[in-house]
């Protein structure tokens, strides 16, 4: 178990990929803290799951695109867990709209989870793992973000999406350099197309999903699982001299890839 004497906040690990990552780090070992927006009949499956496993976990809810939610979700994982070691920036948010039709709302929402969140929450992170320092504890602490092969890849009809990906592309390189004395890493993990809720559309449509999976290298789109096991290596002491890096689990697709 490469996590024991851990704690791991998950955004977004309601479902989806955020889900297969808490599962994937109380396996090994993680106390865990999961997060969705609101305290509900998924976040308690999670929370129920874990717990009947031995673990130890914490359901925490709230809007993230709220400043107040990030700093809060930070503050309750210290004062529930007493540390917070791994943080894991998963919650996202995409919509499908041709550039020209994208609403100032449409867009607010996009960055606000998926890069401004992240942003602060690790932010609020990292002031943690200062004060712990201060106080003489020797711990750093893994940030992971989960971006998207759309870090990299134009996706037409999806340009806020695509923005904000790449922006967690560049704050990762960024951070990496700035956080590295604090003894902190900070990398990517870009998925492809996997089988989560967020794809429910193309998962009901056959045509789509076929011509997509014509296009992926491995001809099936991924797990949460296979996320998740990259996942549980990038926040082990095994990944400590790693940082500052996307990893691709697409199947092959991003090199693959012949437009729309
Ligand atoms: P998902 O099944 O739709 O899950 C999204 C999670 O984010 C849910 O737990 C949701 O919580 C949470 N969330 C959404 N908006 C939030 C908000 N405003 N405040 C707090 N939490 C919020 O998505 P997924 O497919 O697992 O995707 C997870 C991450 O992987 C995202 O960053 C996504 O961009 C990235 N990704 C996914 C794929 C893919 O093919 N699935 C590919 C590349 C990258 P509640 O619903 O419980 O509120």
């Amino acid at each position: 178990m490469r996590l024991t004497g851990s704690v791991a906040l998950v955004t977004g690990g309601t479902q989806g990929i955020g889900r297969g990552i808490a599962l994937r780090l109380a396996q090994e070992g993680a106390d865990l803290v999961v997060t969705g927006r609101e305290h509900d009949e998924k976040s308690e499956e999670i929370g129920e799951l874990l717990r009947a496993e031995g673990h130890r976990v914490h359901v925490a809810a709230g809007d993230i695109t709220g400043m107040e939610v990030c700093k809060r979700l930070v503050d309750e994982t210290v004062a529930e867990m007493g540390q917070l070691d791994i943080l894991i920036n998963n919650a996202g948010v995409h919509n499908t709209a041709p550039f020209w039709d994208i609403s100032e709302e449409d867009y607010d929402l996009t960055m606000g989870v998926n890069l401004k969140a992240a942003f602060f929450i690790t932010q609020f992170f990292v002031r943690h793992v200062r004060e712990q320092q201060a106080q003489g504890a020797k711990r750093g602490g893994k940030v992971i973000n989960i971006s998207s092969v759309h870090e990299e890849m134009p996706f037409p009809r999806h340009a806020s999406y695509c923005v904000s990906k790449g922006g967690l592309k560049m704050m990762t390189r960024n951070l990496a350099i700035e956080l590295a004395p604090l003894g902190i890493t900070v990398n990517n993990i870009a998925p492809g197309a996997i089988a989560t809720p967020i794809n429910q559309e193309l998962l009901d449509d056959p045509d789509a999903l076929s011509s997509l999976t014509d296009r992926i290298p491995l001809s099936r789109l991924g797990k949460p699982e296979d996320v998740a096991g990259l996942a549980a290596f990038l926040a082990s002491a095994e990944a400590d001299y790693v940082t500052g890096s996307t990893y691709y689990v697409d199947g092959g697709l991003l090199w693959n890839y012949s437009g729309q």
